[in-house]
């Protein structure tokens, strides 16, 4: 079937068989409606399956002619990325009116890069207007990339940058939110961290969980600084939010084992440990686990040697849902749109398969 001409005949018939205004993918039904006040219009539906069939070509031809702007242009998502280290290093030197040393491209291990944010970031940033001057950057960094959703990290320190604890840090979160819908889905995640005690984070993380303003729960950081069982209670009592965990950048493949066993996470951050285990592979697969991959990190820190022998080809051989994502812009410098370039020119993935990632990271 030819899908492009069946669209345009039901686009010619569309407002008569709808009857109704349209507003976006869904209307306002006309004379016929009954009941609810909205439906998913078979019209809208097909004219998405369109506007999605175009999406791919252009981000296919985009991709094999190394256009990163006509790339920026297509919807895609970021899935794994950190508020306060999310935007361009150079939209902090404009915010803070000075230059700054830039990190070094290759590191040892995630102590070279939080030395570097603390030594270099830091004394500007981590602040409350620090905190939110870098998390609503990331996310206008995200828009200008053709990013439709981010899941962003907040992690809950920040809530002790305020003086009301925990409103002034909940009411920001509510109001970034706001701020840019409908141009970017904003889904806010509570970010905790392993280098801190459980003991003080995990009531804070509580708070955040019952404020209903959170869309997902992530905890990273060192991977063994803290065993999974320290945030059993937390994960299980998460309800109703996605849980995601970073594991498997620098851990093992048990380590991932024993984090699904524990805290059965929806998604992993990172995960590419997995890739020397066929039986964690499987089980990941299986389980419908995706892993929010962020290939240019993998490279800085030292977890890959270079991104032409990323094991996210090993992964998506045996069948695992990934995404590729930022992690920390500030840092790594590569957007979400220069990521998949970048993979595609490494000969890794092909265009097609790289565009079969970024539709199956998009909001249904
Ligand atoms: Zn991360």
């Amino acid at each position: 079937m030819d899908k492009s001409l069946d669209c345009e005949s039901v686009m010619q018939l569309g407002p008569a068989l709808c009857g109704g205004e349209h507003l976006g993918r869904r209307m306002v039904l006309g004379p016929m409606a009954t009941g609810r006040a909205t439906i998913l219009c078979p019209f809208a539906m097909l004219a998405g399956m369109e506007a999605t069939l175009a999406d791919s070509e252009r981000f296919l031809t985009a991709l094999e002619s190394g256009d990163l702007v006509e790339l920026r242009r297509v919807p895609k998502t970021d899935l794994h990325i950190h508020s306060i280290l999310g935007t361009r290093i150079e939209n902090i030197e404009s915010w803070i009116h000075r230059p700054l040393p830039r990190p070094p491209t290759r590191m040892t291990s995630l102590d070279d890069m939080r030395e570097y944010a603390h030594q270099v970031l830091y004394p500007h940033i981590l602040n409350r207007e620090g905190f939110e001057f870098t998390a609503a950057s990331a996310i206008q960094d995200a828009i200008e990339d053709g990013v439709v959703r981010i899941e962003i990290s907040l992690d809950i320190r920040f809530m002790r940058l305020y003086d009301a604890v925990p409103k002034g840090f909940l009411d920001f979160v509510a109001r970034l939110a706001q701020t840019f819908s409908p141009r970017i889905d904003v889904r806010p995640e509570i970010g905790v961290s392993r280098n801190r005690p459980p003991v003080t984070e995990i009531p804070l993380a509580m708070v955040c969980v019952e404020s209903g303003l959170f869309c997902s729960l992530d905890l990273y950081g060192n991977e063994t600084a803290e065993s999974p069982e320290s945030y059993r209670s937390l994960y299980a009592e998460a309800h109703g939010l996605k849980k995601k965990v970073h594991v498997g950048e620098f851990g093992n493949a048990d380590l991932v084992d024993r984090t699904l066993d524990v805290l059965r996470p929806n998604e992993i951050q990172h995960g590419i440990a997995a890739a020397a285990s066929p039986t964690t592979m499987d089980r990941i697969r299986n389980g419908g686990t995706r892993l929010n991959i962020c290939p240019t990190s993998n490279v800085c820190l030292g977890a890959v040697g270079e991104i032409g022998t990323h094991p996210i080809r090993t992964l998506v051989d045996r069948g695992i849902r990934v995404s590729i994502n930022t992690d920390d812009l500030t840092i790594f410098g590569r957007s979400a749109s220069q990521e998949y370039l970048e993979l595609y020119r490494s000969g890794l993935l092909t265009a097609k398969e790289l565009d079969g990632i970024r539709r199956d990271s998009l909001p249904s």
